[in-house]
């Protein structure tokens, strides 16, 4: 890995939506002790491929999100931006908000609290290699589309994966695609790989990690917390890919 590289990691915390305890964002949740955006803030900071960190809050957490930010001890630049009305419009709002000289970027969702830094590392490198990257894992149910009350198709599960983040992209080719898509009124792409391919680019895949899940009910926090209990939170930033 060429540490001359300048690589800004995303951290997208711009959703208010799900509430899963209490009266907080998710992002704001606890999970072993410390709020769920703590998680990829500590792993991006632990990484020596990442020079600086942007932080997208919605505007109405402005304030909380930056007390937490800077009340850490983070080593990085970091910069709290306010996002926008959809996923696609906060990481916009991240890639306006890199520093200028930015090579690649990594765009997390701050709802992936478990992601480790083995997977950050590889997806960076597929990236400078390709392009651009995303971590996916298999589908081991069988996905089917519904038409009406009935199914209508069943892909073939072998080519179906499921994609996580971080994703990573030399920054001329994600920008580019958001642009497009903002030309072309597109403003709510759930992905930011999606948009990339969506304009012609390819994407890499690489392993995923079945423990990077993201949180989006309460169950899926309560799964978190046996994760961090069974010891993999322990040093979750050095712990090892598992299938
Ligand atoms: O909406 P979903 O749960 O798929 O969100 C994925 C990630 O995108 C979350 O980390 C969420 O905070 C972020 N997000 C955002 N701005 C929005 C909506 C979602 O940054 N307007």
């Amino acid at each position: 890995m060429r540490k001359t590289k300048k690589n800004t990691a995303i951290i997208l915390a711009g959703g208010t939506g799900r509430r899963m305890r209490g009266d907080v964002p998710k992002q704001f949740s606890f999970l072993g002790g410390i709020p769920v955006i703590a998680y990829s803030l500590n792993v991006f900071d632990s990484c020596e491929e990442v020079s600086d960190i942007v932080v997208v809050c919605h505007p109405g957490y402005l304030e909380d999100m930056e007390r937490l930010v800077f009340g850490k001890d983070i080593r990085k630049p970091v910069k709290v931006v306010p996002g926008g009305e959809t996923r696609q419009s906060s990481s916009f709002s991240g890639l306006e908000n890199c520093p200028p000289d930015t090579d690649y970027v990594l765009i997390h969702d701050s709802a992936r609290p478990l992601v480790s830094r083995a997977t950050i590392t590889s997806v960076l490198e597929a990236a400078i290699e390709e392009g651009a990257a995303g971590p996916a894992i298999d589908t081991t149910d069988t996905i089917v589309e519904q038409a009406g009350a009935f199914i209508s198709g069943m892909p073939d599960r072998t080519v179906l994966k499921r994609v996580q983040t971080p994703q990573a992209f030399r920054f001329n080719i994600i920008t580019e695609a958001h642009e497009k898509a903002r030309e072309t009124g597109i403003n709510d792409s759930s992905d930011d790989c999606g948009l990339v391919i969506a304009y012609g680019g390819k994407v890499k895949v690489v392993r995923g990690d079945s423990l990077n899940i993201k949180l989006t009910s309460s169950l899926d926090l309560e799964l978190a917390e046996c994760i961090i209990r069974k010891g993999f939170g322990k040093d979750i930033e050095t712990r090892s890919k598992v299938p």
